[in-house]
């Protein structure tokens, strides 16, 4: 897919996230070289050495999109701008902790699932809300919005219907972004209003390990 055309397609307020796991060092410069700036990761120990490598590309905003154990989390907030996958109060601390620790202020989204899906992370939505007075209080962390990704058993509609649903949570909340859409997905996601679709194969091609 062409970056620029795709870029020029989108309402002003939805933005690329290009996720570049499973993707070489050779194919994340080709893509910034076209002017992208926001690159995601889903696995620490993948990412860290790629990170190093490219840390000449100094414009680079990398966001944290995986699951995240708590003692990787020093690694994250040290090397990552934004974290899309905050999945409990519990780590959220954490993050807050470390983040004050590090002197560093990372933009952060919760992961809320809002469907049953035993294949993915995130808050079930009861507990989200149960935990979002604490979580909107802790400091060293903006919260800017909300994560998603769509189970796989779900058609095209279904999704659309589901990423409408995070839409108008993240509204009630006044949280700004919603992260959500993938290559499968993200047209779906963009009419619901996403702010932060998140492709890795229709940018890149397949991936090399996965
Ligand atoms: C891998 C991944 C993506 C990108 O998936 P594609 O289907 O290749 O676009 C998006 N979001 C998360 C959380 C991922 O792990």
């Amino acid at each position: 897919m062409n970056l620029r055309e795709l870029r020029n397609s989108l309402p002003s307020r939805v933005k690329v996230l290009a996720v570049s796991k499973g993707q070489d060092i050779s194919a994340i410069r080709s893509i910034a070289s076209n002017g992208q700036i926001d690159f995601g990761e889903s696995r620490v120990q993948e990412a860290l050495p790629k990170l190093e490598s490219l840390k000449d590309l100094i414009d680079i905003r990398w966001h944290f999109i995986g699951s995240l154990q708590a003692n990787k989390v020093r690694q994250v907030v040290r090397a990552f701008d934004v974290i899309h996958s905050i999945d409990s109060l519990k780590l959220a601390k954490r993050i807050s902790r470390i983040a004050g620790e590090e002197f560093k202020r990372p933009s952060v989204m919760a992961q809320v699932k809002f469907r049953n899906d035993p294949n993915k992370g995130g808050f079930n939505l009861e507990e989200f809300l149960d935990a979002w007075n604490e979580l909107i209080k802790l400091p060293n962390m903006d919260f800017v919005g909300l994560m998603t990704i769509a189970p796989l058993s779900l058609d095209l509609t279904q999704r659309k219907i589901l990423f409408e649903e995070c839409r108008v949570l993240a509204d009630q909340l006044e949280l700004e972004e919603c992260s959500m859409g993938m290559s499968a997905d993200w047209r779906e996601a963009v009419e619901s209003g996403s702010t932060w679709i998140r492709l890795g194969t229709s940018l890149f091609g397949s991936r090399l390990r996965s």
